[in-house]
């Protein structure tokens, strides 16, 4: 009988195939790299064709370094990149242009243009968003304008949009399925994250026919069956969703309040916020996933500059040869000297919006050393957490419960006692700290039956490590405020 669950993990840099038993444990993975493509100043795309041809390939292999064969596996899971945009012709199944990423910013033009128009506040109403090239309108507008005919191929109906899950989608089912998940239909600025549809006036704002998006399922159920060719097998596609959203899943994120934050270059916290919408000015809303005909609503955004300020740390100020030796200056001394680290590189992201605000250090004196700006670098990913974390507690008017974390730098014990500390609430780090590629395993195991509910996941889920919050209520609010100053201080620096 077939029993194991097939993870495609397309990230931004690279896919990740991945087999897990009927306990969520993983068995074999393979991992491959795409190229990107930077055609401008602030442009990012990637090839259609290779994501394809990467993701399948690696899960391929990763079938074949499990020993098994496409008989084995019960069912697929897809999680991938978020609002990277990509127009195919639906007979051939050839892209029309490169896959535009998500962080490519050709569409600040025409996103300006509707901010100009006084479209903000309705687009923040109906999706969650506020505007903004990330999300996949903006990238949707610019190929219908840019590719000779493509405006009028698409309402001749010759033409499909879809996010990575949706292009993975059709191509396993040799086109036969054109559909993509709520959590990441939530992140086009043209899907009504209340009402669950293609919002009509949005679609007629960016002058996208409706014909060409693809059908919006619930994140757990059946899509599709892949095509036998590929894996010898028809295996049914019962699990999509969006990669903050996989992780979220498979954090057991699953009573409100629960939250999670990766600390990769840049950090991602979201928060579960269950059958509650909240209403947020800064955007932060966005669609969990959707299961048994409901969706559940999380709150979330990028803190732009969390481990690539160690980066620099290493390789601009060369105070450390590796990443991971922050952890032992910052320990090496019992606090941060009053020194503050604002990592503005590119300006800051949510909940401040400042995008002429600068990198900033600040407090020093002539006794200031490498290890206290070592660690203010270090405590700087842990309070825009809490900055984050803070605005969707006001937003949402739900308490913070735990923070679970994964990425490269939640292997840092300092920083994760610091952030208990600074948020005065639990931090768990799990084993599998493949989040995203679990939850995946998670929402496909629950869709095909491996897996009851979200009760049989949360034991199934298991924890590294627990830091649990040991700092005095004055120190940790002087610290903040300190913080709070310094940020306040990096802001509008650009004229
Ligand atoms: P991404 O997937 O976003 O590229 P990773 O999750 O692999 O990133 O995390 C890598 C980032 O984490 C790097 O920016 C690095 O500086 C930082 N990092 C890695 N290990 C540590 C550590 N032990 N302490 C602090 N930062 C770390």
């Amino acid at each position: 009988m077939a029993k194991y669950i097939l993870v495609m993990d397309q990230g931004t840099t690279g896919s990740r195939g991945v087999v897990y038993d009927e306990k969520g444990k993983k068995i074999a993975y393979d991992y491959e790299e795409y190229e990107q493509y930077y055609p401008q100043s602030g442009w990012w795309e990637q090839s259609g064709k290779a994501l394809w041809n990467v993701t399948l390939r690696t899960a391929q292999n990763a079938i074949q370094k499990a020993g098994l064969k496409g008989t084995d596996i019960a069912c697929l899971g897809i999680t991938n990149q978020r609002e990277t945009t990509t127009i195919w012709d639906k007979v051939s199944g050839e892209p029309i242009y490169n896959t535009i990423v998500w962080g490519c910013r050709r569409g600040a033009k025409i996103c300006q243009n509707m901010i100009d128009q006084g479209y903000n506040d309705l687009v923040n109403e109906k999706t969650g968003l506020i505007i903004d090239p990330t999300y996949s309108a903006s990238k949707i507008r610019w190929i219908l304008d840019n590719v000779p005919g493509a405006q009028k191929r698409a309402e001749d109906g010759e033409l499909y949009f879809g996010n990575v899950d949706s292009w993975l989608i059709y191509k396993l089912t040799k086109g036969r399925v054109h559909a993509e998940d709520y959590s990441n239909a939530a992140r086009t600025m043209l899907f009504n994250a209340h009402e669950l549809k293609w919002d009509d006036e949005l679609l007629k704002i960016f002058n996208v026919p409706k014909c060409m998006l693809p059908e919006v399922k619930p994140s757990v159920g059946i899509f599709g069956y892949t095509d036998p060719e590929f894996f010898g097998a028809e295996i049914p596609i019962t699990g999509v969703a969006g990669d903050q959203s996989a992780a979220l899943f498979g954090q057991a994120c699953f009573d409100e309040g629960d939250a999670k934050n990766t600390y990769g270059t840049s950090a991602v916290p979201l928060m579960y916020t269950g059958d509650t919408a909240p209403k947020t000015e800064k955007g932060l809303l966005t669609v969990a996933w959707g299961k048994d005909g409901k969706v559940k609503y999380s709150m979330g955004a990028s803190i732009l500059i969390a481990g690539q300020v160690i980066k620099w740390i290493r390789d601009q100020m060369n105070f450390i040869d590796a990443a991971a030796q922050s952890e032992e200056m910052s320990l090496s001394i019992p606090d941060n000297g009053g020194v503050y680290f604002v990592p503005a590189f590119t300006g800051l992201g949510a909940p401040h919006w400042d995008p002429k605000a600068r990198g900033m250090l600040i407090g020093i004196t002539a006794a200031t050393t490498k290890e206290q700006i070592t660690r203010a670098a270090v405590e700087s990913m842990a309070y825009q957490t809490r900055d984050l974390l803070e605005e969707m507690e006001k937003n949402s008017g739900i308490k913070l419960k735990e923070l679970k974390v994964d990425g490269g730098a939640a292997k840092n014990d300092f920083l994760l006692q610091f952030q208990a500390d600074i948020l005065n609430c639990k931090v768990v780090r799990p084993k599998d700290t493949e989040t995203t590629a679990l939850g995946a395993c998670y929402l496909a195991g629950l869709g095909a039956g491996i897996f009851k509910d979200e009760e049989e996941i949360k034991g199934l889920w298991e924890a590294d490590r627990v830091f649990e919050p040991q700092m005095d209520d004055e120190t940790r609010e002087r610290l903040y405020s300190q913080w709070c100053k310094a940020v306040e201080k990096s802001k509008g620096w650009l004229d």
